[in-house]
């Protein structure tokens, strides 16, 4: 159970940060539709992080770019840790092949910047010096796993508190996601004339087939909750050669992420390594991506998101009691610093990565998700950088989870 806290904003304060957002409605809408007008993959976000660390530079903050290896990364701080909490704000800025911002990251990337823009200009009128505002420029979101690379560097050290929202089909205050293991198996066999001369042949194609048998059968002993797809890439050339080299990509997903990576991933392996063996074939294991893990969200972080969305008039839905079969690196940075991940609806029942979305994102729906949702992550940073109390309980109520790569 998580005692009720606190979630009283000042309506001077209040009164101020929707000011602020106001004033700077027309820069965010504008940088949302440019991003979503040119639409770039996984690490090739050069026209959205350029344009962001660049306002937000222009704005006061000290700006890093390329952080964690990543060129696409950077990190915009305003304020002083030595005073006080360092709350983070995350931005997205990646695409969809085919179907541009069909995941709304336009929205995040303009509503991340909106409520940055707030929160400084709040903090240039505070008496005192309250705290460190972090803005992280998060390349890769889709399938990257970018995040993993700048918690590795150690770049999000120091973080007491994070949160984005993201775009939906509901307004949600927060919710679990699935952790996600990409694997990519390699067979290698021999090849030989499939009619002349078999026996001399060792048939990789039979090692990956045998492997899905597996995999197959292993569901019966999985619990429900897992969900383990895989799709064959390379299956042979010629029915008439004996196929020498074949190639498997398996997503394995769980809410437990410990139990994903400790118990699941090598089951899943042993598979493709019996299966080598029955068949005298070798089999090479390597990650395609890094570790997705499952989003743990921090129930004090919930209740004042929860708070501030009926601020902007938006009734939040009912906590989802199942775990969103998604997965994104916001979980990873869940797993080791408290966080929230709410979603912001567009229309109801919008389903993402989709055509519609991708219109959305860019018409009146995303623009109103870009105002609202800088004022509901303005209104949260306010109040976790102005009471210390809150900060307790948020910290109270984290769990350190695994780090995964
Ligand atoms: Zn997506
Ligand atoms: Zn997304």
């Amino acid at each position: 159970m998580t005692r009720e806290i606190s979630t009283d904003l000042d309506s001077g304060t209040e009164d101020a940060i929707r000011t602020h957002v106001d004033n700077y409605t027309a820069t965010l809408l504008d940088i949302s539709h440019r991003i979503h007008a040119k639409p770039e993959l996984r690490f090739e976000e050069e026209f959205a992080s350029t344009l962001l660390a660049d306002t937000l530079a222009h704005e006061g903050f000290r700006v890093e770019s390329g952080v964690g290896g990543l060129p696409t990364a950077f990190l915009a701080e305003y304020g002083s840790a030595t005073a006080g909490p360092t709350i983070a704000i995350f931005l997205e800025y990646d695409a969809l092949e085919e179907i541009g911002h069909g995941c709304g990251h336009n929205v995040i990337a303009a509503m991340g910047l909106g409520a940055a823009v707030a929160v400084k200009r709040w903090m240039n009128l505070c008496d005192d010096t309250v705290g460190r505002l972090l803005i992280v420029g998060s390349p890769a979101e889709e399938g990257g796993g970018g995040k993993n690379y700048l918690i590795k560097s150690g770049c999000l050290e120091g973080i007491d508190a994070a949160m984005m929202l993201h775009p939906s089909g509901e307004n949600l205050s927060s919710m679990r996601t699935l952790g996600r293991v990409a694997l990519d198996f390699e067979f290698s066999g021999r090849a030989a004339h499939a009619a002349v001369s078999p026996h001399e042949g060792i048939n990789a194609l039979d090692a990956a087939v045998l492997t899905l048998n597996a995999i197959g059968l292993l569901r019966q002993q999985l619990p429900p909750d897992v969900r383990v797809h895989a799709v064959i890439r390379e299956g042979g050339d010629a029915p008439n050669i004996i196929p020498e080299r074949t190639a498997i990509r398996a997503y394995v997903r769980a809410p437990d992420t410990r139990l994903l990576v400790e118990d699941l991933q090598p089951r899943i392996e042993n598979c493709a390594y019996g299966a080598a063996l029955a068949c005298g074939a070798t089999v090479t294991i390597t990650k395609q991506a890094p570790t997705y893990a499952g989003i743990v969200p921090n129930s004090v972080l919930a209740q004042l998101i929860e708070r501030n969305f009926a601020r902007v008039g938006r009734k939040t839905d009912p906590p989802l009691t199942e775990v969103f079969p998604g997965s994104t690196d916001m979980g990873n940075v869940s797993q080791i610093i408290p966080s929230i991940h709410p979603n912001i609806e567009l229309v109801p029942g919008l389903g993402m990565h989709t055509h519609e979305a991708a219109a959305l994102a860019a018409g009146p729906a995303g623009d109103a998700a870009v105002v609202d949702g800088a004022l509901v992550m303005a209104f949260t940073t306010v109040q976790l950088l102005s009471s210390p109390g809150l900060m307790d309980d948020v910290r109270t109520q984290f769990t350190e989870g695994i780090r995964v790569d």
